[in-house]
């Protein structure tokens, strides 16, 4: 059993690649480092792995990479970075004389619209006209295989998990008290625990009747103020120090800080019905397992 992930040395990949190695999979990573269980995106435009099951795509330029500015420049390989690995790995299966059974995509919940109002489930219009809703369609587009390959898309909300994403860059002025809501905080944070992402990543993969948009996130809704208290709660510190609307869209951009200014309210409605279960369905459990200072091994 041999599944293929493009990005898969990233937060998300290398968690997906433990919880598929535990189940006897064997990894290929697609890199732009050469490494021994990885191929490149070169290798990829001549064919895939021999045997490849499944093919999992999770590479993208971090966004929240806050030592780059948001120009033009670095909002382009924002989205190429994501667009043309999807469509790499898509034209590859499509070429492919011995298909893979499934095509797993890691998305955004981007693709809806913020509002404080609307409420999401995955068969919601994805209507908005923002940058991240617009690259979400192209992005979406480029996973198209042509069956009977099945396709999968998760649309992600933020993966909570102690060494990467957003909780790897909020822990240290959180443990030092520091920390507080963003914005308004009565913006909708989806969000989801990266064991769950990775297992249902997996769970994607092994159940065939599996195919379409998921929204990855947890069945609890909770606004960026209520994470805030949970998180904090979690560590054992006060969260009194909200950082300003204007203050983020001044340092990061308007147009990216609106990723952690606005959100949008959405609900698991087809994973559920799948009846996958989560290990971590509420935010405090969640925020319990992320607090802790150390990456625990
Ligand atoms: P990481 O940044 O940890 O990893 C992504 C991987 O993508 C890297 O390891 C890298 O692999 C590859 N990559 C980075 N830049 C480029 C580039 N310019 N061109 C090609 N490949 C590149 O990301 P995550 O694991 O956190 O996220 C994976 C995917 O999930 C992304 O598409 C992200 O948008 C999506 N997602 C993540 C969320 C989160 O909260 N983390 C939330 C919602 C969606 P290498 O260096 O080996 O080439």
């Amino acid at each position: 059993k041999k599944v293929l992930i493009g990005g898969g040395t990233g937060f998300i990949g290398k968690h997906l690649g433990q919880v598929l190695t535990n189940k006897k999979y064997t990894i290929v990573n697609v890199s732009r480092m050469p490494s021994t269980n990885s191929i490149t995106w070169t290798d990829v435009e001549t064919s895939l792995p021999k045997q490849t099951n499944a093919v999992v795509n999770l590479a993208g330029q971090q966004t929240m990479d806050f030592t780059r500015s948001w120009t033009p420049g670095f909002k382009q390989n924002v989205k190429n970075s994501r667009v043309f690995t999807t469509r790499a790995l898509a034209t590859a299966i499509n070429k492919s004389n011995n298909k893979p059974k499934v095509y797993v995509v890691v998305t955004g919940v981007g693709a809806y619209e913020p509002s404080e109002i609307k409420k999401y489930d995955e068969f919601s219009p994805t209507t908005g006209n923002d940058f991240f809703s617009k690259l979400l369609v192209e992005w979406e587009e480029a996973a198209k295989v042509d069956p009977p390959v099945r396709l999968v898309i998760i649309r992600s909300g933020v993966v909570l998990g102690r060494d990467g994403g957003m909780i790897k860059n909020m822990i240290l002025p959180f443990f030092f008290g520091l920390g507080g809501p963003l914005g308004s905080g009565k913006q909708y944070l989806p969000w989801i625990h990266i064991e769950d992402l990775s297992r249902l990543i997996t769970f994607a993969i092994e159940n065939e009747n599996v195919k379409g948009i998921l929204n990855g996130v947890a069945p609890h809704v909770v606004t960026n103020g209520e994470f805030t208290q949970a998180f904090a709660k979690a560590l054992s510190r006060p969260a009194l120090f909200p950082v300003p609307e204007f203050l983020l869209n001044f340092l990061l951009h308007e147009e990216r800080a609106m990723l952690m200014t606005k959100g949008q309210h959405v609900t698991p409605k087809r994973v559920l019905e799948y009846g996958f279960e989560y290990k971590y369905d509420n935010i405090d459990a969640a925020c319990k397992e992320c607090a802790h200072l150390f990456p625990k091994k």
